[in-house]
This record gives C-alpha cells, structure tokens and sequence, in this order.
C-alpha cells in the first residue's frame, strides 16, 4: 500500500518535471535566437569599440541561461526520479504477486502463470501438472502452538517444498496453509512427477523444529493434469478446471485419512458433487424434519426381557431415500450442524419416551464434537428438565474417538452428568484406541462390546478369545456390559453363558420408529399406566428426582 502511494507521488511530480523540461527546451531556442543577437554586438563593442548591446536583449540572454541551467538540473534530477519510479512499480508489482509471509507467489499471479505455462507447454508438445498441497495439521500447530509458530511452519513448510521443487516449478501459497505449484512435464514420463511427490513426503519426514517447539508436520496432496493416457484433455480450457481438479484430488487425499497423494480421476468429481449434494441435503432437510428417531430394542440377555431402547437417527430424505447414520453423521459433524441435529433428535426422543414404561431406559448417542461445547451437560440437562424425563432413565453412548483430543473435557461433562443421575456408556468398545488408564480413570456406568467382535460367536462350537477377553475385563473393572449385533439364536445361546449382559441386535428386531415403539409397548403393556402417559413438559406425575434437578438446572 505505501510502495503504491510512493509510486502515485513519483508519478506526479515527474508529470511536473515534463513541464519544467518543456521550459528548458524553449529557453535553450530563445538562447539560440537572442544569443545570435546579443554576443556578436557585444564581441563587437569589446573589442571594436561598438556600441554595447540593448539591454533588454542582454537581460532575455541572462534569462535564458538561467532557465537553460534550471531545466537541466530538473532533467537530471526527472532521470533520478523516472528510475526510482520503476523501482517503486517493480517493488509493488513484485508486492502484488507475492506472499509477504512466505515470499512464494500468490493465489492470482499463480492462475497467470499456470495459464501461461499451459501455452508455453503446449507449444513444445509437455503437459502441465497443478499441486494442491494442505498441511494436515495446521490448526493443531496453531492452537497448541500461537500463531507466530503457525507462521514459522508455514515458511519452514515453503522452504522444503521449494527445496524439492526442480527450478521451473512455480510454487504459490494459495491461503493458509495451502500451497500450489506447477510445472511442465514429459508427459511419457508421469512417473517423473510420482517421484517428485515421494520426494516432497521425504522432506517432511523430519519434524519442523520452531523456536519452541518440534513438531510433526504431514502433507496432502492433490495432483492435477492437462494431460492423460488418452492425450491432451480437450475439455481443459481453463486453468481453472486443472486447479480445482487438483482441490478434488487433494480432498480424496484428505478423506482417505490424509498424508498421502492422489491423481485426479473423473470418478472423484461426481462423488464431490455428491458429497455436495448431501450436504445441501442435510441443511435442508434439518429445517423440514427429515431427522428422525429410530429405536433399536436393549434386552437383558439371560430373561430376553426388554429393559430399554438405542436411539438411533435416521434421515428420511425424499431424493435419497432413507440414509443410514454412518453416512450423514460425519458429514453432519463436518460442516458443524450435528449439534443442532442431535439436540432435535433428543428432542423428539424424550418426548416419544414420555410414554414408555418407567422401568425402560432411553440410550443416545453422542458425537465427539458435541463434547467439545462446554455447555454440553447443562444443554442436556436442560432438556431432561423440559420434558420431565428423569436422569437415570438416560444413558449417553460415546465412542472411543471421544477421548482422544480432550479427556479433561470430556472427564468434566461425564462428571456433571453423573452428578444428575445419567449414565455413561463407552460404545463399540475395543474398535478404537481408549487405554486401560481411560478406562479406570474416567467414570464409565457401562462397556458396550462393539458387534463386529460379536460376529465371530456365529456357530455354537465358535469361541471369540476378544468378547471373553473384554467380558473379563467389564468383570474387574466392575463395570456392567451391553452386547451389540445379536444376529442368532448361536451368539445369544453363548452370551448367556457369560453371565449378567445387556444384548441388543437383529435376533430381537430392526431399529423401528417411534409409533412402532408404541404400538410394540402397548402390546406388551409396556406404556406408562393411562393419565401417567405424558407428553412434554406438563407432566405432573413424574418422581421427584426429575423435580429435583429441575429445580439444580434452572
Ligand atoms: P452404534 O451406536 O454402534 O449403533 C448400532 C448400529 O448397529 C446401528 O447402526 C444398528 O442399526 C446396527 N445394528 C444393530 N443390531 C445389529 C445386528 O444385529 N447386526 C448388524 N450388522 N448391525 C446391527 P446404525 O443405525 O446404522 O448406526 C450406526 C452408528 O451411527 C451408530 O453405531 C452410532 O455410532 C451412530 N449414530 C446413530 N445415531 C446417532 C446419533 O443420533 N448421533 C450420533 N452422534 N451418532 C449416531
Ligand atoms: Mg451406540
Ligand atoms: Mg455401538
């Protein structure tokens, strides 16, 4: 911005100097005119005796060298200034195009020089390939770390790159921890670029050391290219079209649990657009109550007597049909809308739940992203206030995954929880990475023992070493169990041979929604006795614990 109004005022005032040289130029032919005049008489009366030349012409001759001394010091001092000028222009251009953080090129002079580069290429018969290359931890680094140490991985990160790079790369951050470079390439040789990616990988493999700290910093990387095993693409008009090709790659990259590098395929721009499609779905769908809650049955294994239902959310979409958990949740979670999903879903759940006999358990699952919200327990808490349901009826279901970034967190939310009466459960236990001192220190009420481990007591004679291993565990931890994926009479006949167990699974019925939930307890005399039933907040009859923690929220 200053190099910029440096340039404007050097712009001026050699606009300026032009006139001042105009002046000097008119002086000098003035000079001609009367010198002419003036210097013969003169010469003439010094040394013949004539008469002295008019003065007024004397006066114009003095005139006009002062003027003629003027407008040569001013064209000078316009050559001086015409130089810094460029200088100025050449410093704000160089400003304009590049990173100041980095010193790599920009987002807009990288599109330039990659829509120069195709022309170039092409001429001499070589492809051109576009990187998108993201950090994969960046945030971590930031957060854990300051921004100043954000911004010294970021120059660390350009240096190793361009380290790597061949000198006719051109390499570009193109926004936060994103870079991009292109170059021209054989394109009989691709492996050659395959190579350069591997060797990128290989100078990430010692860790960042910063003023600090020493970190572990990994790469995505998303490689695009105007050229296939079918030749030059000629749909690729537009720079553009390879650039966000390259993003695409990148983002597989990304999915397929990132550090590592992908070609763009065609196939990955259609899942994209349908990934895209999802998401708008899921917003729009939030908004028209296509979320809904299913309930799978919870029984206790040895009686086979129904003691409670897993919630489980299903989205009823009107172009996709009905959609699974596993498919929405993550992206919910993705683009930050599985709070407000999950809290409608609890929502709805107290409420079918109303009326359900007392003695029936109601089990939600909780995504660990809502565990990062502090407030998470006095949301929850709230909620159990609003639909007078009491806390110990409630069991929340968090995954292993949860444990991982904030144990403190979570530790502080399980224990206001507990505090009012909910219990936690660990789910799908033994699939992901909590160790045992999680497992003593953090007050878990129950282990759910994940179905794929289930699986393997399909036959009668089948022993599964891992659901007897966790079983014993559960037996020393004193913490009671709950068997997930019952699919057969085989598993439940081996289950009940293991003692006290919660079970839920197929064996005992698909998840259903909540007016088959009802019609189910009605037949079985399960719903709460008539004028006890209750939906929402109005309920008089409830036991005082829901009253009593009412009154500790409010
Ligand atoms: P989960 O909590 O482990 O839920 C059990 C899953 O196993 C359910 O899949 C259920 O339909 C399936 N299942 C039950 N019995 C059997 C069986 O006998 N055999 C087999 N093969 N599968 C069985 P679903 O409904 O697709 O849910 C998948 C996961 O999505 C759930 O796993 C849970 O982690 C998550 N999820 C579901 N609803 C929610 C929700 O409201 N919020 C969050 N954050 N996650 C949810
Ligand atoms: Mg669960
Ligand atoms: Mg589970």
């Amino acid at each position: 911005m200053v190099e910029l109004d440096r340039t404007k005022k050097l712009r001026g005032s050699a606009d300026r100097d032009l006139v001042a040289l105009g002046i000097a130029t008119a002086a000098i032919i003035l000079f001609v005119a009367t010198g002419g005049r003036v210097l013969p008489a003169a010469i003439n009366a010094v040394f013949a005796g004539g008469a002295a030349p008019d003065a007024l012409l004397v006066n114009a001759l003095l005139l006009n060298v002062v003027l003629i001394i003027f407008g040569w010091r001013r064209y000078r001092e316009l050559k001086v200034e015409i130089n810094d000028r460029r200088t100025a222009e050449e410093l704000a251009r160089e400003l304009s195009e590049t990173d100041p953080l980095t010193g790599c090129l920009n987002r807009r002079s990288m599109a330039r020089i990659t829509n120069e580069l195709r022309g170039e290429a092409r001429a001499k018969g070589l492809a051109v390939v576009y990187c998108m290359i993201d950090l994969d931890n960046f945030k971590q680094i930031n957060d854990m770390n300051g921004h100043t140490a954000g911004d010294s991985a970021l120059v660390e990160l350009a240096r190793r790159i361009d380290c790597v790079l061949p000198n006719e790369a051109s390499l570009a951050r193109i926004g936060g921890d994103e870079f991009a470079f292109v170059m021209a390439f054989d394109p009989n040789q691709t492996e050659r670029v395959d190579d350069l990616a591997i060797r990128l990988y290989e100078a990430m493999a010692t860790p960042f050391v910063l003023e600090q700290v020493t970190v572990d910093a990994t790469l995505s990387m998303g490689l695009a290219s105007d050229h296939s095993k079918h030749g030059f693409d000629p749909k690729l008009h537009s720079s553009d079209v390879l650039m966000q090709r390259a993003d695409i790659a990148m983002y597989q990259a990304k999915k397929e649990g990132k550090n590592r590098y992908f070609w763009f395929e065609p196939s990955m721009e259609s899942e994209l657009r349908f990934r895209n499609e999802l998401e708008m779905g899921i917003r729009s769908g939030l908004h028209k109550g296509e979320f809904v809650p299913y309930y799978e049955q919870q029984v206790d294994v040895e009686s086979g007597e129904l003691v409670g239902f897993e919630m489980l959310a299903r989205w009823i979409s009107p172009s996709f049909g009905s959609i699974n958990p596993e498919i929405f949740i993550p992206i919910a979670e993705e683009i930050g809308v599985i709070a407000e999903l999950s809290d409608r879903l609890i929502e709805s759940a107290l409420d079918d739940a109303g009326d359900w006999d007392e003695a029936i358990t109601l089990s939600i699952n909780i995504s660990p992203v809502q565990l990062r919200d502090p407030w998470f327990a006095q949301k929850l808490l709230k909620m159990l206030v609003k639909h007078n349901f009491p806390p110990h009826r409630l069991e929340i279901e968090i995954t292993e995954s949860c444990l991982h970034d904030n144990v403190d967190m979570v530790r502080g939310i399980i224990t206001s929880l507990r505090n009012q009466g909910v219990q936690i459960s660990l789910d799908d236990f033994g699939t992901g990475y909590s160790s045992l001192e999680q497992l003593r220190s953090l007050p878990f009420d129950r282990l759910k023992i994940d179905r794929s481990f289930v699986s393997e007591l399909s036959s009668p004679e089948a022993k599964s070493p891992i659901v007897d291993a966790i079983v014993y565990l559960g037996r020393g931890l004193d913490l009671p169990m709950t068997v997930e994926g019952i699919e057969d009479e085989a598993i439940l006949g081996q289950l009940k041979q293991m003692g006290k167990l919660k079970g839920q699974g197929y064996l005992y019925g698909r998840p259903e929604s909540g007016a088959e939930v009802r019609k189910r307890l009605a037949a079985n005399g399960k719903l709460a006795a008539a004028g006890e039933g209750r939906k929402g907040p109005q309920r008089s009859t409830d036991s005082g614990e829901a009253q009593a923690l009412s009154q500790r929220v409010s």
